[in-house]
């Protein structure tokens, strides 16, 4: 069953490569992010260059896979995309590398899941440009080296910390993406509208947006359930009471929480007495793997304030009770 909330792709989101933006200029929001990419790619190609390393970390669905493919466009370079669970062997990478093109940009996503003997590949591919192959076996095996072409690699993963140190060390760029604001989502609803040629007013974008997690993927998704309604059961345009019908319909509330959260914050409340409740202990009572509940659910509590990460597990805090109108008594 797959959560209408959920930040990773969902089969549904098919028309995603139509939604995404392909300049910096229609990419809304992280400018902190945009500003610094814009002065480095500006700066490579003044060089003649290829772009340093870049790291791009931060939750599913916030634009990793859409700047790398902008950067690629404003460099002039093609684009490789790929995913570290995609790579299974070392030959695999090297294949992939070897037929890239001069400054071409290699994207890969959740990089950390890569394997260790592929991973090692990929120092010196990064660092000199180089693969290192072994001939032969036993005590007659050699090492050598060939020539890369000089290329960009993008690494996307959820959190910097699951990258290992040497790695990470490889990326002379390392950028964090921010949750959306509901008035930079609301952007981004009204400019989805537009290419879907979906009828929709201000408020009706920004009931979306606020319940859209800052995420832009769950906003564009949000935006094609609601259309469903206003052809069905409206005018065909959105505005905001179809909007708040339809959300309330689909069971996401007025700041997005769906099922899924409201167990886990109940679980917490009503099982653990508020916690602290170590991440494990909290992942069996509501059977789900603590990687996902740390890398998909809980980044947008923790953003509400309704979760406390502490040293000794996770605390509901105050703001989650009033949102369930459960009293606090600390
Ligand atoms: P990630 O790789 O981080 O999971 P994507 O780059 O695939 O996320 O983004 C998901 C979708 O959200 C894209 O198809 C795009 O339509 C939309 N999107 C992401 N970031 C932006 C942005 N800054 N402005 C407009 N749309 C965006």
């Amino acid at each position: 069953d797959e959560r209408l909330v959920e930040a990773g792709n969902r089969s549904d989101d098919f028309d995603e490569v139509s939604l995404r933006p392909k300049r910096f200029d229609e990419y809304i929001g992280q400018s902190k992010a945009k500003g610094n990419l814009t002065v480095f790619i500006e700066a490579a190609k003044r060089r003649k260059e290829a772009l340093d390393h870049v790291l791009l970390y931060g939750p599913p669905g916030l634009g990793k896979t859409t700047l790398a493919s902008i950067i690629s466009l404003e460099m002039g370079v093609n684009l490789r995309i790929t995913s570290g669970p995609a790579i299974e062997k070392a030959g695999d990478l090297a294949a992939i590398l070897t037929n890239l093109g001069t400054h071409d940009v290699l994207f890969i996503d959740e990089i950390h899941r890569l394997n260790r003997s592929v991973e090692e590949i990929l120092y010196p591919a990064m660092e000199d440009y180089a693969l290192d192959i072994i001939i032969g076996k036993g005590p007659s095996a050699r090492s050598i080296r060939l020539d890369l072409p000089k290329f960009t690699l993008i690494g996307a993963t959820t959190r910097a910390g699951l990258l290992t140190a040497p790695l990470r060390d490889r990326f002379g760029v390392i950028n964090k993406l921010e949750m959306y604001t509901s008035e930079e989502l609301k952007e981004i609803v009204i400019r989805s509208a537009g290419i879907l040629n979906i009828g929709l007013d201000q408020e009706g974008a920004y009931e979306i947006a606020r319940r859209s997690r800052g995420t832009p993927r769950i906003a564009n998704r949000l935006l094609k359930r609601v259309r469903d309604f206003a052809q069905v059961k409206g005018s065909g345009v959105i505005e905001l009471e179809l909007a708040k019908h339809a959300l309330d319909a689909l069971e996401v509330d007025e700041i997005g929480l769906d099922g899924v959260d409201r167990n886990m914050l109940l679980s917490i409340i009503n099982k653990f007495g508020g916690g602290p409740v170590g991440l494990d202990t909290l992942a069996a009572s509501i059977g789900e793997e603590s990687g996902t509940i740390e890398d998909v659910y809980e980044p947008y509590l923790i953003q509400l304030g309704f979760i406390n990460k502490t040293p000794r597990g996770r605390m509901a805090t105050k703001n989650a009770y009033a949102h369930f109108g459960l009293e606090y008594d600390g």
